[in-house]
């Protein structure tokens, strides 16, 4: 239902966390955040409820420089921790979240996947593990495999963020029928699904359009088209005064 994502700022489990909770009025019954440093130490940390129950969760040394954030709202599966997003790719590569819903899941899980064990019943857990095979098996870049990825999810919406393990300062962006921005710092970037949840950080933002890709890293948003083009867009600013 809500989505943030940070790179380059140490702090960024506090801006995941206060840009989750500026969302909370949207309605959700779970929330996740996922982070990675240039160290890469990771962690995941999932909980039912409330963002006050994730809050819980952390603990001082779970901190990092890149990282997602989602509150769920349920249209696949339960609302249960397994369900929660970050998903994840069974070799713990991938780590993804989305809005939306896959109208082809079911179908892609039989075509690429029948040889997996799904750990949530998720239909966003079939965008990330169809990457991870794309990559592992097929040898694709992280890129490439997203957008081979982004081609197969017929008539579906989505806004995804995605991070990769091995490339732990890189936030892999796209949307198609939710909306999505981009928030842009000095020396980092955020994305957000609506503004408000960044707004302590920045007030500079790009829009995204359906069907573009964003590769974006503490210094850089690199836009492309379904054709491969790299798209120049000028940010908008927010301002608060009336
Ligand atoms: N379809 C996904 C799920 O059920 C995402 C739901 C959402 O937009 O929060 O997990």
């Amino acid at each position: 239902c809500g989505i943030v994502g940070v790179t380059g700022r140490k702090d960024s489990v506090e801006i995941l966390v206060s840009g989750l909770e500026k969302l909370e009025y949207r309605g959700y019954d779970s929330a996740g955040i996922y982070v990675n440093d240039a160290q890469k130490q990771a962690h995941l940390v999932k909980a039912r409820g409330k963002i006050a129950d994730l809050k819980k969760k952390l603990t001082p040394e779970i901190q990092g420089t890149t990282g997602i954030g989602h509150t769920r709202w349920a249209t696949n599966g339960v609302p249960s921790i397994e369900n929660a997003h970050p998903q994840f790719s069974t070799d713990e590569r991938f780590y993804l979240v989305h809005n939306g819903v896959i109208e082809n899941y079911e179908e892609l899980k039989a075509e690429y996947l029948s040889d997996l064990t799904f750990v949530s019943q998720t239909d966003t857990e079939v965008v990330v593990q169809l990457v991870d095979r794309f990559v592992v098996r097929d040898g694709l870049t992280t890129k490439e495999a997203f957008k081979k990825t982004l081609s197969l999810l017929k008539g579906s919406s989505y806004a995804f963020l995605l991070m990769d393990y091995e490339d732990p300062e890189t936030l892999y962006v796209a949307k198609n029928k939710s909306p999505l921005l981009i928030g842009i710092g000095k020396n980092f970037n955020v994305v957000c699904s609506d503004a408000l949840a960044m707004l302590n950080v920045t007030k500079d933002f790009l829009e995204l359009h359906d069907g573009e890709m964003v590769v974006v890293t503490p210094k850089k948003v690199e836009i492309t088209n379904q054709n491969g083009d790299t798209i120049q867009r000028k940010s908008f600013h927010v301002d608060l005064d009336p």
